[in-house]
């Protein structure tokens, strides 16, 4: 079943020619999956990030709890993203990756999930490579690879922040796509805000697929909307035969 659903599906968009690979180099596909928000949803897991961030950076510009958190709020709105927030106190962007992930242990708020395995499975036997492109730092994306029960060598790339400027820079991306050798054209990201991820990949020419758990967001960037993880292969392979 699966093999004839590739052998049917992709080569239907073998027919476009692909921009910058020579024309006997056989095109390859990939999906780019964010992390947070995307592979596992824990609200009680994302507060208690909150809560570390603020005491850590706390501690580092020695203020108290309550300011602090006032701070942070106030630079997280005039300047969009938390990466560039704590440059701008000063703060070194790998001794924070390596503080939360000590701080934090995912295993207490993510419970492994069997079907993100056979997710990815299934996209590999379809020909796709796959990659993560992840805002976390490398300490923390490794912990809660495990907490889902997924081992890095599962995906074909793992990038984090802590190699490269968080999305919404293009540099995960791209960096996503040399790892792959994969073409943008061949590309689908899929993640789960609009803004801050369908919006930088869009922008790359890379189609993109917003996860949408509770089907009630209007999205601006996507080329598909999916309320579960399950459909991403048979949305994945529709994004790019168009
Ligand atoms: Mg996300």
């Amino acid at each position: 079943m699966i093999f004839l659903y590739r052998f049917e599906v992709l080569p239907l968009t073998y027919s476009s020619a692909s921009q910058s690979k020579m024309p006997d180099q056989p095109r390859q596909f990939c999906v780019l999956f964010d992390l947070d928000g995307t592979l596992y949803d824990s609200p009680e897991y994302s507060e208690r990030l909150e809560q570390e961030i603020a005491r850590f950076v706390s501690d580092r510009i020695s203020v108290n709890l309550e300011q602090t958190k006032a701070v942070l709020q106030e630079r997280r709105r005039e300047l969009g993203t938390l990466t560039k927030t704590l440059e701008s106190l000063g703060i070194d962007r790998e001794d924070f990756f390596e503080s939360m992930a000590a701080r934090i242990e995912p295993t207490d708020y993510i419970r492994s999930n069997p079907s993100l395995r056979s997710i990815i499975e299934t996209l590999k036997k379809r020909g796709f490579k796959v990659a993560l492109v992840s805002n976390s730092g490398r300490p923390l994306v490794e912990k809660i690879l495990k907490a889902l029960g997924l081992e890095q060598s599962l995906f074909d790339a793992v990038i984090t922040s802590s190699e490269v400027r968080p999305k919404p820079s293009p540099e995960p991306f791209l960096e996503a796509l040399r790892r792959t050798n994969c073409e943008k054209v061949d590309a689908v990201y899929v993640g789960d805000r609009d803004e801050a991820e369908l919006r930088p990949a869009k922008m790359l020419g890379i189609r993109t697929i917003l996860l949408d758990r509770k089907g009630a967001s209007q999205s601006r960037w996507a080329d598909s909307v999916v309320s579960d993880l399950t459909q991403i292969p048979d949305s994945a392979t529709r994004v790019l035969a168009h």
